[in-house]
């Protein structure tokens, strides 16, 4: 991949830092740098092999600050750590995609699929709610048709939805706590993430 030196920008790599950081400590997000492109995170990605998303790729454009932050791509990662298992310099691959994706949510620029799985926590208390078919095989494997959560006690969604407020995650996600829908999300320029 040749960089052209317009596309790069240093702020990107220090933005996914300085995000994720705090949750696992600098040390642990900046492990990207220790990258050296052999590739085996895109060779184990199960991801990666039904989608045009590769892993090798995504830490080389964060290493060389290209702005990834609006490229669908990111959001095909389905956190598995298969990648961060097998990366023999100790990347921490999974972690540094979410903290990219942190940055990607401060900018509106979050995947639609994503929204509606928030979307789905704050009206269900789970991101895949149990349907039927779920709760038959509950039910022929001994367990009981819905599981003790949201679902047997729906007077604690409220709680939940409370904390997605305090996250600021309704706004971030651009879910309408009063209508109860998706809204339009203002996205965030570069030059003012930075600021
Ligand atoms: S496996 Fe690790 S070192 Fe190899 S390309 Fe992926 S992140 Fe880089
Ligand atoms: S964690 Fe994401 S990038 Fe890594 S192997 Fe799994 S799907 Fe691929």
């Amino acid at each position: 991949m040749v960089v052209l030196s317009k596309s790069f920008n240093e702020d990107i790599p220090k933005m996914v830092i300085e995000t994720g950081k705090d949750i696992l400590g600098k040390e642990h997000i900046d492990s990207f740098q220790r990258c050296y492109q052999c590739g085996t995170c895109t060779g184990t990605c199960p991801s990666g092999r039904i989608t045009p998303f590769k892993t090798r790729k995504l830490m080389k454009k964060i290493l060389c600050g290209m702005d990834v932050f609006h490229e669908e791509d990111m959001w095909m990662c389905t956190t598995c750590y298969e990648c961060y298992e097998k990366c023999p310099r100790n990347v921490k691959i999974t972690d540094v995609i979410k903290a990219a994706r942190n940055v990607a949510c401060k900018m509106g620029a979050i995947s639609e699929p994503h929204r509606k799985t928030a979307l789905y926590v704050f009206l269900t208390g789970h991101a895949v709610p149990v349907n039927d078919e779920t709760k038959k095989v509950r039910k022929n494997i001994g367990l009981t048709e819905i599981p003790p959560t949201t679902h047997k006690y729906p007077e604690v969604l409220e709680d939940l939805r409370g904390i997605m407020a305090d996250l600021d995650l309704c706004n971030k996600v651009g879910i309408c706590p009063t209508t109860k829908v998706l809204k339009e999300i203002k996205p965030v320029k570069w030059e003012e993430m930075s600021e």
